[in-house]
């Protein structure tokens, strides 16, 4: 079925790759909404409208990979249209993520730290690998490196890898997480999962999430070369949830892992 395509922040790097790969994945392109001030140059023929909820309004589903400060805008009115939101934004607060909620008791919503599909299989992998891993003897870390241009950090990925490590333990990963070790930490703490970033170049995406006990160490390691595939996944997330009913979903159920 032909999907009816908004997107927000279509001047960003996401927005573009979006406009590039929405006739391939079956989309017309409706238009997108911009940041005021931000440049349109290279989009020519593409529709900006006014405001999120004009575009809503045409659309069937919009594509928003912008900032965590426009969430909870965002949120307030896409709950108030018939439209299925797709969210790849990331940095999102505890409050932007209830606002996400909120917004997916009227409406389909898909928020995914990462549509690609290899890395919702390392997410599901890593779980599991948690769960049969005893923390007393395997340290889990998370190491992502990404391109110079990144505001946020650790990166949603990240966290989200964390978050499956913590459930695959029993346990949440606000009460373990350590990130960003310096100066005179003491010993690492039993049951810790920890984060470093490394940011430089123009390095698409990457996460390596190690287990390292006293005589084995296990690491599963996830590379883009391409954003595409995340632009591909969110598309694909855009035509799953046109039509379904209100609910916040992930990219787990858009894969039927
Ligand atoms: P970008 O900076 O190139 O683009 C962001 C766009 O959003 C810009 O056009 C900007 O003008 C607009 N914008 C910024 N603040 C805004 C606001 N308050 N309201 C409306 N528009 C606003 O960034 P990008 O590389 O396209 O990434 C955008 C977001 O998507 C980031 O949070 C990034 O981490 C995330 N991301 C997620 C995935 C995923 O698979 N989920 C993949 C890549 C990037």
């Amino acid at each position: 079925m032909t999907l009816r395509l908004g997107i927000a922040g279509l001047a960003g790097r996401m927005g573009r790759l979006l406009v590039a790969e929405a006739e391939r994945a079956e989309a017309v392109l409706i238009g997108g909404v911009l940041r005021p001030g931000s440049s349109a140059a290279g989009l020519e023929g593409v529709p900006v409208f006014a405001d999120l909820a004009a575009l809503a309004a045409a659309s069937d589903a919009v594509v928003d990979f912008t900032h965590a400060s426009a969430v909870r805008g965002h949120a307030a009115v896409l709950r108030e249209t018939a439209c299925a939101w797709i969210l790849g934004t990331t940095g999102l607060s505890a409050a932007d993520e209830q606002a996400v909620a909120w917004a997916a008791e009227r409406i389909s919503v898909v928020y995914a730290a990462n549509f690609s599909p290899g890395v919702n299989l390392v997410l599901a992998l890593a779980e599991r690998m948690a769960a049969s891993l005893p923390a007393e003897s395997y340290d889990a870390e998370i190491i992502e490196m990404h391109h110079r241009q990144k505001v946020d950090a650790p990166s949603g990925t990240a966290l989200a890898l964390g978050r499956r490590v913590a459930s695959g333990r029993g346990t949440a990963l606000d009460a373990v997480m350590q990130s960003g070790r310096d100066g005179h930490t003491g010993p690492r703490e039993t049951g810790a999962i920890g984060f470093s970033a490394i940011r430089g170049g123009q390095v698409v995406g990457e996460h390596r999430l190690l287990f390292a006990a006293a005589s084995e160490q296990i690491e599963l390691v996830h590379r883009s070369f391409d954003r595409r595939v995340y632009a591909a996944g969110a598309l694909r997330a855009a035509h799953w949830a046109h039509g379904r009913p209100p609910g916040l979903y992930s990219m787990t159920d858009v894969l039927g892992m």
